[in-house]
C-alpha cells in the first residue's frame, strides 16, 4: 500500500495503475462506515485509492476543524487489511497553496438543509472533490448515503463538469442500537451517546407511518420532530421531507419518494441522519 502526500507523487502513481480505479474520499478517523465504501470499491475495481484529508474549506469559522478527530497511523493500519493500492494524505498547503482562489459552487442543491445551516460547506466539499477527481481520474468514486445531500451535490457536480466517472452511493452503516457511524460520535459522552439513539428512532417512526400509508409530508416531519422532542439532550436543527433529487420540501410524498433527513445537536455535538422513503 503506497502512502503519498504530494500531487506530483500521486500523478506518478496514478499513471502506473492499469485497469479501473475506485476512489474513496474521506476525512480519516476511519470506522466501519468508511470501510464499507472501501470494500465496495475493492469488489468493483482493479485498484482502490483512499484519500484522507480533513478539508478546512468545508468547515465554518465556528465549527470543529481544529478538534476534528485524526489518527493517520491507525487509519493506515486499518486500510492495510483491505488491499488498498494507494492512500493519499496531503497537507492543507498541498491542496490550498498561497494564492488559491478558484472555487466550485453547485448552486440550487447546495442551498437548503446542511447548506443553510453551514454556509459555504458545500462550496468547500465541491471544490475539494473536483480537485480529487482531477488528481485521481477514478473510474468510480464511492460516497455514503449518510451524507445524503453531499451525494446529490456531487452527482450534480460530476454531471455539470463532465467528470467521466460513476458516482456510487453506499448504504448507511449503523451501530446495533441504530446510531449511524460517524467520526464525530467520539465527541459524545456516555449520556449523550445514549440520547443520540433518538435520531434513528425518530426516522424509524416516520418510516413506519409511511409504510402504513401516510403520505402527508407535514405529518411525517411532525412525527420526527415530536420523537426528537422527547429526548431532553437533543435539540432539533431541522427536519426535512424533500424530493430526493431537487431537495425541495414536499407537501405530499409521491412516486419519486422522499429524503427524510434531520440535523440534531446532542449536547454540543451536531449529528445528521436520514432515510429514503419509497426508494425507487
Ligand atoms: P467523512 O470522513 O465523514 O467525510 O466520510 C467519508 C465518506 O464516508 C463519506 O462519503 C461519508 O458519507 C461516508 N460515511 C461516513 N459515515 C458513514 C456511515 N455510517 N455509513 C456509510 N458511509 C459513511
Amino acid at each position: 500500500m503506497l502512502t503519498l502526500t504530494s500531487f506530483a507523487d500521486l500523478r506518478a502513481a496514478r499513471r502506473s495503475l492499469t485497469g479501473s480505479l475506485g476512489l474513496v474520499p474521506t476525512m480519516g478517523y476511519l470506522h466501519r462506515g468508511h470501510l464499507s465504501l472501501v470494500e465496495r470499491a475493492r469488489a468493483e475495481n482493479a485498484h482502490v485509492a483512499v484519500s484522507i484529508f480533513v478539508n478546512p474549506t468545508q468547515f465554518g469559522p465556528n465549527e470543529d476543524l481544529s478538534r476534528y478527530p485524526r489518527d493517520l497511523t491507525h487509519d493506515l493500519e486499518l486500510l492495510a487489511g483491505y488491499h488498498v493500492d494507494l492512500v493519499w494524505a496531503p497537507t492543507p498547503e498541498e491542496l490550498y497553496p498561497a494564492g488559491f482562489q478558484t472555487w466550485v459552487s453547485v448552486e440550487q442543491v447546495s442551498a437548503p438543509l446542511e447548506g443553510k445551516q453551514r454556509p459555504g460547506h458545500f462550496r468547500g466539499v465541491a471544490t475539494v472533490v473536483a480537485k480529487l477527481f482531477n488528481a485521481f481520474t477514478p473510474d468510480r468514486a464511492y460516497f455514503g448515503q449518510k451524507d445524503a445531500q453531499q451525494v446529490v451535490v456531487i452527482r450534480r457536480l460530476a454531471r455539470d463538469l463532465n467528470f467521466p466517472l460513476e458516482i456510487v452511493t453506499c448504504p448507511i452503516v449503523r451501530e446495533p442500537d441504530g446510531l449511524a457511524l460517524s467520526s464525530r460520535n467520539v465527541y459524545l459522552n456516555a449520556e449523550e451517546r445514549q440520547a443520540a439513539t433518538v435520531l434513528s428512532r425518530a426516522l424509524r417512526a416516520a418510516e413506519a407511518a409511511f409504510a402504513a400509508g401516510e403520505r402527508d409530508a407535514d405529518v411525517l416531519r411532525a412525527m420526527v420532530g415530536s420523537a426528537l422532542a422527547q429526548e431532553p439532550l437533543a435539540r432539533e436543527e431541522y427536519v426535512s421531507a424533500a424530493d430526493p433529487e431537487t431537495l425541495a420540501e414536499l407537501e405530499t410524498v409521491g412516486p419519486g419518494g422522499a429524503l427524510l433527513s434531520l440535523a440534531v445537536r446532542v449536547g454540543k455535538t451536531r449529528l445528521i441522519d436520514n432515510v429514503v422513503l419509497g426508494a425507487p
